[in-house]
């Protein structure tokens, strides 16, 4: 029996995928964020490096490759990704979703929060993204106007999507 995601990979339809991702900022920690260090940047909590960008775009892709998400992939069965580095989980995604038989169009993540500043650094974060992804990514920001968890300034925020298609 075929099921929607069947459908797809049999035909030429490109694939779009949503992530979504979110820490508190936790002071005394490095920031890493779009698979850059931000020295002089207050860091984040998390069991990893906390790279928001990093894996909103993990899900974008996982979930445009109708492959689940970072939890079900890196969850409690795969112990030794606890930690991993957001590039290196980005780079882990890309393996898995290349090895599903899909290529990447392209990525497009955008920050949410008060600090740091992405302007001065985005072409670097779009290099370093694009580096792992094997494809373009396009790195944005926005600020909340004050409001919710961003704009109070207790975390980052990242939404990521992603087009993928069947070579
Ligand atoms: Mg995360």
């Amino acid at each position: 029996m075929s099921s929607p995601n069947d459908v797809n990979r049999s035909g030429s339809v490109p694939r779009v995928g949503l992530g979504v991702d979110v820490h508190p900022f936790e002071v005394g920690r490095e920031l890493w964020l779009a698979c850059l260090p931000w020295p002089g940047e207050t860091g984040v909590s998390g069991h990893s490096d906390g790279d928001v960008a990093a894996h909103a775009v993990c899900d974008a892709l996982l979930s445009a490759a109708g492959l689940g998400d970072l939890g079900a992939i890196f969850g409690t069965d795969r112990p030794q990704w606890s930690g991993a580095s957001g590039a290196a989980l980005l780079a882990e995604v890309v393996q898995l979703v290349t090895a599903a038989g899909y290529a990447i169009g392209n990525v497009s993540v955008q920050i949410i929060g008060n600090h740091p500043k992405i302007g001065p650094r985005r072409a670097e974060a779009q290099d370093a993204m694009s580096k792992v992804v094997g494809a373009p990514v396009s790195v944005s920001a926005t600020t909340t106007d004050g409001l919710g968890l961003t704009g109070r300034g207790e975390g980052l925020a990242a939404i990521a999507n992603a087009l993928v298609y069947l070579p």
